[in-house]
């Protein structure tokens, strides 16, 4: 029997996790490098809602249906320790100053606040706890012998004819591996010195979590809310099942920190969204915040994800840029990389319009000067 083939990925976010996930599966030795803590960006920030059929019309709608269905299919297996819940999902719109008081169309939300539609079903939308959903995804790659090693990885390493042969990390420490998968989210950036990859930008967004206890029940919102100032946000607000509420409002394109743990709020952000809350929920005004959040979002020139094998280096792969569909579509991207490294091609997902050689590659001295 030939030696399970050594994959190194790079970067433990829901990306990284869920390709260790599904190569472990089959027998694979997954070996995740993290540089700060797994599920420690937008993996473990975001809001995790899920959506069956918000990507109709683009050709993100295969992936995104593909991952919907096997977000379900994990949580049963795996036992649901991420707290995957089915929601209705409300739209609608508010103002600053308009009525804080009595309740608007549900009962946690504020008169003022008007409902607009129903924008999904329990059929068609849910919810993950984002932390518990990417760390659960590694333990359940452990579980079947993947490894998790910290480190920054700095470089790729070839052998002596060129061929790809591990990686090198900030220690200088070699790891070496048969194939290396780039699953950095916005820091994938970082490989354009090594490999011909097109660029990948971060944008910032900014969170609250509050304890709400059984207040809200499985219920998302999506908001267009008009501050005093005249500025237009578009808050989401999440009920989860673990009796928390995450809600979201203000992105910025802030510069993104080398180091991931260097990422801090925007001055004056998490203020303004303290004080859009309370105009939105008498439910909201009352609960404790239990963390205030900060994480960038991995975006590509064009849009869509860059997911497949990078062009003129044999072993080398890319899974980056889902932008603001990150959560959702992690399993079904992790599925079609582990069928593209050990079948050769992707059997549930045509990876041709996520193909990395769409776009130009960033030019190594454009990543210096910036
Ligand atoms: C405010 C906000 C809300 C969102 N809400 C949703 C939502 O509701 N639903 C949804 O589907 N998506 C949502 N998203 C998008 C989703 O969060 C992202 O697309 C997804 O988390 C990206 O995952 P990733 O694994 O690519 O990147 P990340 O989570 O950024 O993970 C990359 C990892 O790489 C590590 N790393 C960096 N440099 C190195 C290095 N040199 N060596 C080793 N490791 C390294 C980092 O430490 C990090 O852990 C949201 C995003 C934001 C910002």
């Amino acid at each position: 029997m030939s030696p399970a083939r050594r994959i190194i990925i790079c970067g433990g976010g829901a990306i990284g996790t869920a390709i260790a996930y599904f190569l472990g599966r089959r027998g694979a030795l997954p070996i995740v490098i993290e540089r700060h803590e797994v599920a420690g960006s937008a993996s473990g920030k975001s809001g995790g809602f899920l959506a069956l059929d918000w990507c109709r019309g683009t050709v993100l709608d295969g992936l995104a249906r593909r991952s919907f269905a096997l977000h379900a299919a994990l949580a049963e297996e795996l036992g649901n320790p991420w707290g995957y819940r089915r929601l209705t999902t409300y739209g609608g719109y508010a103002r600053e100053g308009d009525d804080a008081r009595g309740t608007g169309g549900r009962p946690w939300l504020s008169a003022g606040v008007t409902l607009t539609g129903r924008l999904g079903s329990p059929q068609t939308t849910a919810l993950v706890e984002p932390r518990a959903y990417t760390t659960g995804m590694m333990r359940a790659a452990e579980e079947h012998g993947a490894e998790l090693r910290p480190g920054a990885v700095t470089s790729l390493v070839r052998d002596p004819t060129g061929a790809l042969a591990g990686v090198a990390l900030d220690g200088g420490e070699i790891v070496e591996g048969d194939a290396v998968v780039i699953a950095m989210g916005p820091w994938s950036i970082l490989a354009a010195h090594w490999l011909p990859l097109p660029a990948v930008y971060g944008y910032k967004g900014h969170s609250l979590v509050f304890d709400t206890g059984s207040a809200i029940p499985a219920e998302a919102l999506f908001l267009e809310y008009q501050e005093a100032s005249g500025e237009v946000l578009t808050p989401e607000l999440f009920a989860r099942a673990d009796g928390t509420t995450w809600v979201c409002a203000i992105s910025s394109t802030g510069p993104l920190p080398i180091d991931p743990a260097a990422v801090a709020p925007d001055d004056g952000a998490h203020a303004r969204l303290e004080a859009m809350c309370r105009t939105l929920s008498p439910a909201l005004s009352t609960a404790p915040i239990v963390a205030r959040q900060a994480c960038f979002r991995p975006v590509t020139e064009d849009g869509l994800p860059l997911i497949g094998a990078v062009p003129g280096l044999a072993g080398a792969y890319v899974a980056t840029g889902h932008s603001v569909w990150g959560m959702l579509n992690a399993p079904a991207t992790g599925e079609a990389i582990s069928e593209l490294i050990l079948d050769g091609t992707a059997r549930h997902i045509d990876l041709t319009p996520f193909a990395p050689e769409r776009l130009s590659p960033l030019d190594p001295a454009r990543l210096r000067r910036a």
